[in-house]
């Protein structure tokens, strides 16, 4: 490696400051699929930090439609959906997704990231102003900043400071409001009622990222907008694959002229190759079982109030959510680390949450519930948490905080 790359990298010293701790939790290697439990280091691990919230991965219904799609089209698509990359696999899924979401018609971009910096970037320019949620993903503040348009955060789900930014923009000037639908982190859900009469009122249109609304809340999972009754009011709604829908990928659903432009104008739509043929048949397949076994959302649902009842009856504090993401306040980087691993020796994988992403005070441990976790898995998760929140002293810091 030459000096001058040497120089660059040598300022960073946050990965080896932690890995000095003997608490480095990132890019644990698991050597089994994203079950209930997985495989680490050759032992079986509860896994309570998947984003497969309806267990889907590795339904064989998924796995054979993925095969059959590697033996007809291939393992890849060999370019862009704009030019040689269109499979009727990947027209077909568009279909369905526009369908699922109550919109005119949807497009698919290789990654939920992709279709964030896609849509903002394409739809906002220097002229333009984006109005983000503060607790907005990474993606969607990246497409803000491709898009060379003014951006202005609001406070979390503060619909004061929202209408407060909307009042000082032209009424003529093009706005778009972007917020999650269920935050990544915290596990609350969009004021959206509110944040429609505010588009409504002062001229802006809203798109929705419900990477972690769609198979979870709403009518049979249709996410956020369906949630409230606002789908036709949405006017647009992303989504994510690799969450709910057990694959991976992307797309935006809304009116068919909208779509059709983004099809037009979207560099990472254009200049990325489409979804493979295996990713995009297991979405297929995901939409159908979520559409014929309407009870893994039900039993999701279950599991999280099961899972938060149990978790409030040991004292630990679990933030506002509203979505089978919980968020479990630790409130200190360092022992967040300490809980994460201490857990995992346990035998329980969580995610921990630090600064910079929150602040340190803020630490958290982020657990997320899949349909198919046991209540005797649960129930042993928390057992272990509170063991360890016990050799931690934090058990009497987070009933505290939660009285
Ligand atoms: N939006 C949100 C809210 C997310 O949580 C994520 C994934 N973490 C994404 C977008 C990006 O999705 P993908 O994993 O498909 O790139």
């Amino acid at each position: 490696m030459r000096n001058i790359l040497q120089q660059k990298i040598s300022q960073f010293r946050d990965a080896d400051l932690i890995r000095a701790q003997n608490v480095y939790p990132y890019f644990r290697v698991i050597e089994s699929g994203q079950e209930t439990e997985v495989v680490l280091n050759g032992r079986r691990v509860l896994m309570f930090g998947s984003n497969s919230y309806l267990g889907l991965t590795n339904h064989p219904r998924i796995a054979a439609a993925a095969s059959r799609a590697i033996e007809k089209y291939g393992s890849g698509c060999a370019g862009s959906r704009f030019l040689n990359g269109t499979l009727d696999l990947h027209v077909e899924l568009e279909r369905r997704l526009a369908a699922y979401t109550g919109k005119e018609d949807a497009v698919l971009f290789s990654t939920g990231f992709q279709a964030n910096l896609g849509a903002l970037s394409a739809l906002a320019g220097r002229a333009d102003a984006l109005l983000l949620d503060e607790y907005d993903h990474a993606s969607i503040i990246d497409g803000s900043r491709l898009s060379f348009s003014r951006v202005f955060k609001y406070g979390h789900n503060d619909m004061h400071d929202l209408e407060h930014r909307l009042r000082n923009l032209p009424a003529d000037a093009f706005k778009l409001i972007v917020t999650d639908g269920v935050f990544s982190m915290e596990g609350d859900i969009a004021n959206l009622p509110a944040i429609i009469e505010l588009a409504d009122r002062y001229n802006a249109a809203v798109m929705v990222d419900d990477a972690h609304g769609l198979g979870v809340i709403g009518v049979n999972g249709a996410g956020t907008a369906s949630h409230f009754g606002l789908t036709k009011e949405t006017d647009l709604i992303m989504g994510t694959f690799s969450k709910s829908l057990a694959s991976l990928g992307g797309f935006i659903a809304g009116d068919s002229g909208v779509i059709d432009y983004l099809k037009h104008k979207a560099r990472s739509l254009i200049f990325s190759a489409s979804m493979t043929p295996a990713s995009t048949a297991s979405v297929i397949a995901a939409l159908d079982i979520i559409q014929e076994e309407p009870h893994r959302i039900q039993k999701l649902w279950d599991n999280t109030h099961h899972m938060l009842l149990l978790l409030k009856e040991q004292g630990f504090h679990t933030g506002d959510t509203q979505s089978p993401i919980i968020p479990v306040r630790i409130g200190d980087n360092h022992k967040t680390f300490l809980f994460t691993k201490i857990l995992q020796e346990k035998g329980v994988f969580v995610n921990p949450v630090v600064s910079p992403a929150v602040p340190s005070e803020s630490s958290l441990i982020r657990l997320s519930l899949m349909a198919t976790h046991s209540f005797a898995q649960i129930e042993e998760a928390v057992d272990k948490m509170k063991e360890t929140a016990l050799e931690l002293d934090l058990s009497l810091e987070l009933k505290k905080e939660s009285a």
